[in-house]
């Protein structure tokens, strides 16, 4: 059983929280791009330092190197029976580039989460986090730049996807496992089942 999955939400919503929780559940590999890069940043390689001050200033790497780096990483053996994608594609121009690759593949998105949270409540949790985490993107400039690109650039891929009848809108405000439940029966509903050993 495979499961190929996006889930999509503005900063602040939770999605790598709850793309970690659905795809352990799930038995596939949580592929974040904003982790990946946040990696080659800290790391020090060539990557980190063609991305550094894009990330730092929340705005978006350019599409072919963001779209490289994931073909790499889903070419990867564990992303063989499925992956969940956080955070890519987060524009239509990668919506394109996924859906060549997949197709080149022979494979598809089975299912596109998208968390819905309140603007003023996602701004607060980014807030906190800044408090907590010290992410070099989460000040106050950065923080409205990016979700201000969330709107006009990333929230469009949602109408395409809705298109294909693949989409799952979840509340997005709740406890943690409140919320993950409500994914994972919205992902059950499609027929995809959970990891046996879960
Ligand atoms: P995130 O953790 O998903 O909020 O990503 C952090 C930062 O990484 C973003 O503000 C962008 O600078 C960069 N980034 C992550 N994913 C992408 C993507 N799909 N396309 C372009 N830039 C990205």
């Amino acid at each position: 059983m495979t499961a190929r999955l996006l889930i999509v939400g503005p900063q602040g919503s939770g999605k790598g929280t709850q793309g970690v929780r659905i795809a352990e559940q799930f038995g596939i590999p949580a592929v974040s791009t904003g982790d990946m890069f946040r990696a080659a940043v800290a790391g020090g390689s060539e990557l980190g330092t063609q991305v550094k001050a894009l990330i730092e200033a929340g705005n978006l790497v350019p599409d072919e190197l963001t779209s490289a780096v994931v073909r790499d990483r889903l070419a990867q053996a564990d992303a063989a029976a499925g992956f969940l994608l956080d955070g890519y594609p987060r524009n239509l121009g990668q919506v394109a580039d996924l859906d060549a690759f997949l197709t080149g593949r022979d494979e598809q998105l089975d299912a596109v989460i998208e968390l819905s949270v309140p603007r003023a409540e996602s701004i607060a949790r980014l807030s906190l986090r800044a408090a907590e985490q010290g992410r070099t993107d989460d000040t106050e400039e950065a923080i409205a730049n990016r979700l201000a690109i969330y709107e006009r650039e990333t929230a469009p891929i949602l109408g395409v996807y809705a298109e294909r009848g693949i989409v799952d809108e979840i509340d997005g405000v709740g406890t943690l496992d409140e919320i993950t439940d409500r994914i994972v029966a919205a992902l059950e509903a499609r027929g995809l089942a959970r990891a046996a050993a879960v």
